[in-house]
């Protein structure tokens, strides 16, 4: 061995045991790539992710040319809903919460298989007792909005002069307590979505400010925060728990969402007042092309569809609303022709589809009054004046309770289509003599 290789021996031993242990030290863990996020579909708020499964059960009970029309001429304003339905003669494709496809397979002509569905229409119940054309319907009458303490934070209260209050909530209530009984005369089973002026949500406002914190677009100042948690208590929150109670508890044939309107007013308590009243009804449908982009509520327009709930609202909605319009005298509110978020139903002049929260989540049939302006210079002194036996003098002329007229229409409405469509009872005919 040369004498230079014998020096550097050591040196070179060193370097390749150096080499060895770094070759052999324990490798560092290399964390697998994290699982990408899950596309989080686009959702309403406090809207849930559906099970677009349970549209199975919808599977050939509707043919193309009922599921193109109903599609495109009551639930539907725009063109979106074609990024996310293909309709061939077979089959609809319609794109679930992210990538998934559901796909509906369209009746034959001819085949239709039945609706499955809890809540009967007027077509499925029994003959009507005499005197009694709404037995065997379970009617829930949903009084709108809260009233009470909790009418200012709605913002369905206003006030005018010296007279009292006027609170949407409260007077709906006033309504549904009239209206109850006037139906249960006549043989409906009657259920009360609310019974006091209180939420039925277990939600307050402070409980949501985190939310409204987090929403897309949080309002930069305490003040604006405070009222978006305010919007989401009183218009989500509080709209979901009952859709909630009405589903899953009282599962009703048809519900009456009561209402009074009313036209922009600005201060509640120096109200901008109008000289004109009005009245129309909603039916579920007219979804902007931007709700039609959000899972729920594309999954809500087309179990909708399928439950045939449109059909019963505008049966039930067309009777009702040429009797109210009768005795009321009111004229109808008409919305402007390329409105996004309104479409006419079947030419009727009160009749109109409009996709709201209530009449959305509701799975029964739902006819969402809205009659009256309260801040007319026509109704408000009669909803000042309260509710009152027969005829008072208002505005120059003899004119019963407000709120009894409302019950008395409403009831009238019902009575009038059912009694038209539902047959009496076998044997009433038979019993009387051969003419
Ligand atoms: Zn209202």
């Amino acid at each position: 061995m040369p004498p230079s290789v014998k020096r550097t021996l050591p040196l070179l031993i060193v370097l390749g045991l150096a080499a060895l242990a770094i070759w052999m030290r324990p490798k560092p863990v290399v964390p697998p790539p994290a699982p990408a996020p899950p596309v989080s579909p686009a959702l309403s708020v406090l809207g849930e992710i559906p099970d677009w499964s349970k549209l199975e059960a919808f599977q050939e009970t509707i043919t193309r040319s009922d599921f193109e029309r109903l599609l495109t001429t009551v639930f539907v304003t725009g063109g979106a809903w074609r990024n996310f339905i293909e309709i061939d003669d077979h089959e609809a494709r319609i794109r679930g919460s992210g990538e998934d496809i559901f796909h509906l397979r369209f009746a034959p002509p001819g085949l239709t298989k039945p609706t499955p569905r809890h809540w009967k229409t007027t077509a499925d119940l029994p003959p009507a007792p005499e005197g009694k054309p709404l037995d065997n319907l379970h009617i829930a009458i949903d009084p709108g909005h809260i009233g009470g303490e909790w009418a200012k934070i709605e913002e369905r209260w206003l006030l005018v002069g010296d007279g009292p209050p006027v609170r949407e909530g409260d007077m709906t209530l006033q309504v549904a307590n009239l209206l109850k009984p006037r139906l249960e005369a006549l043989g409906a089973r009657v259920s009360l979505v609310r019974a006091k002026p209180e939420p039925v949500t277990p939600l307050r406002p402070d409980s949501l400010l985190t939310l409204a914190a987090d929403s897309a677009d949080p309002p930069d100042s305490p003040a604006a925060l405070r009222k978006l948690a305010e919007r989401l208590f009183y218009r989500t929150a509080e709209i979901r728990a009952r859709a909630k109670f009405v589903n899953d508890s009282l599962k009703p044939d048809l519900v009456l969402c009561l209402h009074f309107n009313a036209d922009p007013w600005g201060d509640p308590a120096n109200p901008t007042l109008v000289e004109r009243s009005h009245l129309h009804l909603l039916l579920n449908g007219a979804y902007t092309d931007e709700e039609v982009a959000l899972a729920d509520q594309r999954y809500a327009l087309l179990d909708k569809l399928l439950r045939r709930t449109h059909e019963e609202e505008a049966l039930v909605g067309a009777t009702v609303a040429d009797v109210f319009a009768e005795k009321s005298g009111l004229p109808p509110f008409i919305y402007p022709v390329d409105s996004p978020n309104a479409r006419p139903v079947n030419g009727h002049p009160y009749l109109w589809a409009r996709n709201l929260l209530a009449n959305r989540l509701y799975d029964c049939p739902v006819i969402f009054m809205e009659p009256y302006v309260m801040n007319s210079t026509i109704d408000l002194p009669r909803l000042q004046a309260g509710d009152y036996d027969g005829l008072r003098e208002i505005n120059g002329a003899p004119r019963p309770s407000i709120f009894r007229e409302y019950a008395d229409a409403l009831t009238e409405g019902l009575a009038r289509h059912h009694t038209a469509l539902r047959p009496p009872p076998a044997g009433l005919y038979e019993a009387l003599p051969p003419p």
